[in-house]
């Protein structure tokens, strides 16, 4: 009888069993703030150690307002509320002196670099069985400090950072703070308006009436997202029948195109050699008149072309290959259109480069990471599709 449900949810319902998951988990015990000795059921149906010395108390603290029903703790282990507060403020003050206020100082190294090998013998990484008392977590964060790369510093040079952006890490902080999951509404009311605005705003800038989109862990993920949803979209019954029946399915991306197509096609089962490289421009764009013949010299062969993957920002050269006429043989050809924005699609909200992806509007789907330069925090990528159907997209990822 200890599954707890949200408020309005049935039981049985998909919010009803997450929770329930959930209290499984907390069952677990963790590491930080010493609930190690929660392991054994009998040390649970007999209540917390308490122990006299300092630091054994730091690290088993004691438990507070635990809920019992039959003898078992619903919610445990709960730390000792006060001595975690006091942790979290003291963790808070220690990111805050050590890398926000440090981030600006040019006179601070980017990193105190140590090879792996001696960098194993600086950090105490055991895990051991017991709790580690408060002080040394703290010491342990300082370490982890110290020998990061800080990314945020003003010499710090990377395709994905350009110093520190305040707002985005608030945000951060906030979300790792309330810890949501945008699975329910229930669970999460605010964040899931909040993806939705925001989806909505990118679908804006894409130039789409209309649209739909989804969050997920990278711009490969969301390359092979729409690979999925390009095959889904030709052959509607491939999630019962799977690949036996297929024709020899094929599609188009450029010769400087992101290796996650490879990834992609390897992953779904089309195969690597089922990627036809479109021959690149001295700059690096997609020739469309190689991309039209190769189209047509596929069909003859008795191939099924079903999807065309057009790269906003290459990752080595930076070219944008051309939408407009990209998009104009995909609609000749009958053929998906993805456009990997992952990188250029921020140059869609500068006046100045948009132009650089003229015809974006004609695609199918469009991967665009927020994260690589708008600062948005690692990880930001959206897969963007312009079928808003209720059922498309979910069919697509066998729901
Ligand atoms: N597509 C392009 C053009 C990229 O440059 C990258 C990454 O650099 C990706 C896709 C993959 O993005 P992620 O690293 O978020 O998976």
């Amino acid at each position: 009888g200890c599954a707890q449900r949200l408020p309005g949810a049935p039981a049985g319902s998909p919010g009803a069993r997450r929770l329930s998951n959930r209290s499984r988990r907390l069952d677990c015990g963790s590491r930080a703030g010493g609930s190690a000795e929660w392991g054994s059921s009998d040390e649970q149906r007999r209540g917390p150690r308490v122990s006299g010395d300092t630091d054994q108390e730091e690290m088993f603290p004691t438990k507070k307002s635990a809920v019992l029903m039959d003898g078992v703790i619903l919610n445990g282990p709960t730390t000792d509320v006060k001595a975690g507060e006091k942790f979290v403020e003291e963790a808070c003050r220690l990111i805050m002196e050590e890398v926000v206020l440090k981030a600006t100082d040019v006179n601070k190294k980017v990193c105190e670099w140590q090879p792996p090998e001696q960098l194993k013998q600086l950090l105490d990484l055991e895990m051991r069985d017991a709790g580690e008392p408060h002080h040394r977590l703290l010491e342990l964060c300082k370490d982890v400090i110290r020998y990061s790369v800080k990314t945020n510093h003003p010499r710090f040079f990377n395709q994905l950072y350009a110093g520190l952006d305040y707002y985005s890490l608030v945000a951060r902080f906030l979300t790792e703070a309330l810890n949501p999951s945008v699975y329910t509404y229930e669970v999460s009311p605010v964040f899931l308006l909040v993806e939705e605005a925001v989806l909505k705003k990118m679908i804006e800038f894409i130039g789409w009436k209309e649209g739909d989109g989804i969050f997920n862990p990278g711009g490969s993920v969301s390359n092979m997202y729409a690979m999925n949803l390009a095959r889904y979209k030709y052959c509607p019954d491939i999630k019962e029948k799977g690949l036996s029946g297929l024709p020899r399915l094929i599609l188009f991306a450029s010769a400087e195109c992101h290796y996650s197509m490879k990834k992609a096609a390897s992953f779904l089962g089309i195969g690597t050699e089922n990627i036809c490289f479109v021959e690149t421009d001295g700059r690096g764009k997609m020739i469309p008149k190689e991309l039209d013949k190769q189209v047509s010299r596929a069909r003859k062969e008795g191939a099924a072309p079903f999807l065309v993957c057009a790269t906003s920002g290459t990752t080595v050269l930076g070219a944008f290959d051309p939408l407009d006429e990209i998009a104009d043989i995909c609609v000749r050809h009958g053929l998906w259109l993805h456009v990997d924005a992952s990188w250029g699609g921020s140059a869609l909200m500068s006046r100045k480069y948009r132009k650089l992806l003229h015809g974006i509007h004609r695609a199918d789907s469009v991967a665009w990471n927020p994260h690589k330069m708008l600062m948005a925090g690692i990880q930001c990528c959206a897969l963007l599709v312009k079928d808003k159907s209720v059922s498309f997209p979910l069919s697509a990822f066998g729901q």
